[in-house]
């Protein structure tokens, strides 16, 4: 018996000397996280058409730098998996978003709630909604260049995927989520007396109203400590930039900036709520840079600052509720709007351009969508940390709404997750207007603007997908 004692103290020395001469090696292993990263380059190879503003002349004339679609896959200690991708993109349609993970469920048994795709929205990269042709004056050429690379593009995402599972290693995974100390999101949504006005050059922002200014990042150790993976997240609308090339604007240079830091290392942008957000200095590849490289400062300061660590389990969840677009005009009301020369009327349908769409519609016998499905979904990481993922260019109004609500751990929620169909307004949004409110729907094949009720419909559906994996036992202490 005494010996018993005495070899049990002596392998209990031995082990707190291995913790405290390996501690992260220990850490590991006790936690038993797996992750494993993949990235994948996907530049056009050849010049096809940008997305992002309508009125381009000309396809893609060059790169800035390449752009690029990264994969990470997470597995708790209980085996349960989730990926997360991210893409250099400018977004994309819930039928390609749902026919990339039906594959990917396919080939590894992976369920559609544990698949994120988020895109950053990066307007200088091509136009991957092909269901915009129509409205974004595109020329046939190019309807069949970019339908290619896009098709193209399915695979690519797939096997990124497949490459990230089969990298699957043990793996310390911590968060730590700061506020930006020079925050460059300012608001386009200018209140004046006459009610809101959309402005697009730097100089009238608004730099009032509500924003997000954290910069929350997932950081993916090896067992020794060296950095793997960062994900990060910031809300702006990444239109830093309006040229014919290219780039990833803001968040392609964070990313640039960041794995330059660690080499070897993937960092991966996550879009946050930035709809009405856009950056202070526009125009110049300088400006571009400047973000990346305020943004990247943010994220290595969390990388080396103290982390929280994530005790799982893994839990996820997805909803798609359908938001409904408000009633039509009638026929009469399209057919003289479609004959007025105001390009920027009060209400969106009544753009000639639209108008004169709608009822091209409807003299071909199309059905006009009256609802859109809203994919959202819920990524919780345990008690410390729950992701959601909006779908839509979603309005920073509901990070702030869906912080408070769910406070109590660290919320972090991201936009343009899973289907990109248009702008993704609050109610207080749709009852003012505007360009986010409804009018950008002129530049999408869906009538807009969206019913009073789109954001109580869009948080239903949030809390719904919130209680779901906290009922799972992720909130369990
Ligand atoms: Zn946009």
């Amino acid at each position: 018996m005494k010996q018993f004692c005495f070899s049990a103290k002596i392998t209990a020395i031995f082990f707190i000397m291995a913790i405290s001469l390996f501690p992260d090696v220990q850490t590991a292993s006790a936690q038993q996280w797996q992750a494993g990263v993949a990235s994948t380059v996907i530049t056009p190879r050849e010049p096809i058409w940008l997305g992002g503003y309508g009125g381009r002349e000309t396809p893609a004339l060059g790169k800035i730098h390449d752009l690029h679609l990264k994969a990470l896959a997470l597995s708790d200690p209980r085996g349960n998996r989730a990926v997360i991708v991210t893409a250099d993109l400018i977004g994309f349609s819930r039928e390609y978003t749902e026919a990339v993970t039906a594959e990917i469920t396919k080939k590894f048994d992976l369920p559609r709630e544990a698949m994120l795709i988020n895109t950053s929205h990066t307007h200088c990269g091509p136009e991957t909604r092909s269901e915009r042709d129509a409205v974004l004056g595109m020329p046939d050429e190019y309807k069949i260049k970019n339908a290619r690379y896009v098709e193209e593009l399915k695979g690519v995402c797939v096997e990124t995927v497949g490459k990230a599972l089969k990298d699957m290693k043990p793996a310390l995974v911590t968060f730590a989520g700061n506020e930006m100390s020079a925050p460059f999101a300012v608001c386009r949504r200018v209140p004046t007396p006459h009610g809101i006005e959309y402005h697009s050059a730097p100089s009238s922002y608004y730099t009032g109203g509500p924003r997000d200014d954290t910069v929350p990042v997932l950081k993916v150790a090896a067992p020794d400590g060296k950095l793997r993976a960062a994900l990060f997240g910031y809300a702006c609308h990444p239109i830093t930039l309006s040229i014919d090339y290219y780039c990833g604007d803001y968040p392609g240079f964070a990313q640039q900036y960041v794995e330059e830091a660690y080499p070897g290392a993937v960092a991966m942008f996550m879009q946050g709520c930035g709809a009405q957000l856009v950056p202070n200095a526009r125009f110049q590849i300088e400006y571009a840079q400047g973000h990346g490289r305020t943004l990247a400062d943010a994220v290595k300061k969390a990388l080396d600052g103290p982390q929280t660590e994530i005790s799982g389990p893994l839990r996820c969840a997805y909803r798609e509720p359908l938001l409904q677009f408000k009633p039509l005009p009638d026929r009469g009301v399209l057919e003289e709007a479609a004959k007025s020369k105001n390009n920027i009327p009060a209400a969106p349908l009544l753009d000639p351009a639209k108008a004169a769409l709608i009822l091209k519609m409807m003299d071909k016998g199309e059905k006009i969508p009256t609802t859109v499905p809203c994919p959202v979904q819920a990524i919780s990481f345990g008690k410390e940390l729950l992701l959601v993922g909006l779908s839509g260019e979603t309005v920073v109004d509901y990070s702030v709404s869906l912080k408070t609500e769910f406070q109590g751990r660290f919320v972090w929620v991201a936009g343009y997750c899973n289907s990109v169909f248009g702008y993704l307004p609050s109610w207080k949004i749709v009852r003012e207007g505007g360009y986010e409110g409804g009018r950008a729907f002129s530049y999408t094949l869906y009538p807009g603007p969206f019913a009073e009720d789109v954001e109580s419909r869009t948080l239903t559906a949030v809390r719904e997908a919130v209680k779901a994996v906290d009922d799972k036992g992720a909130r369990t202490p």
